[in-house]
């Protein structure tokens, strides 16, 4: 447990949740300010700060948890649709440092805008992403 993370706070039981969901080594509960009716927070009751940080094994319990929350959700609520998403470093949006995997019910397309941006990439590109990613197998991708 990590002392000053509020969401290993919610974890020990020691800060306040609406927790929807619970097992060994995960816990689901509201976002406190949800983007979507039913907007839920997914997160390994170990400490971990961001995907570069996680066990694999516990991220796999993290997925697992959220497949279950997207279906209590889906019977629950009756949303159209689904999004998931992670942010991993201030970069990329994340601003709680305890890896959490986020579940949106959708309603309505106007809720929530799911930008990837514009489009540019070459397939010569694409095929130097390939490359370099094959000559750099020194992380712990698979085989
Ligand atoms: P991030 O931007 O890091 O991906 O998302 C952090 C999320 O945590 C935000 O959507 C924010 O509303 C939520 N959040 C921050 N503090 C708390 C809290 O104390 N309790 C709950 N339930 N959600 C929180
Ligand atoms: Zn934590």
């Amino acid at each position: 447990m990590n002392d000053d993370c509020v969401f290993c706070a919610i974890a020990a039981g020691e800060s306040p949740s609406r927790t929807i969901y619970e097992d060994d080594r995960t816990v689901a509960f509201l976002d406190i300010s949800p983007v979507t009716r039913g907007h839920t927070l997914v997160i390994p009751r170990r400490h971990a700060d961001d995907i570069w940080d996680v066990e694999e094994d516990e991220a796999a319990a993290v997925m697992r948890t959220a497949t279950r929350v997207a279906e209590l959700l889906r019977d629950a609520l009756q949303p159209e649709g689904c999004n998931l998403f992670q942010a991993t470093r201030a970069i990329a949006g994340q601003t709680v440092f305890h890896l959490h995997l986020h579940v949106l019910p959708r309603y309505d397309v106007s809720e929530l805008q799911v930008a990837l941006g514009e489009r540019s990439a070459s397939a010569a590109d694409l095929d130097a992403v390939v490359e370099e990613l094959n000559a750099n197998h020194s992380g712990r991708a698979g085989t």
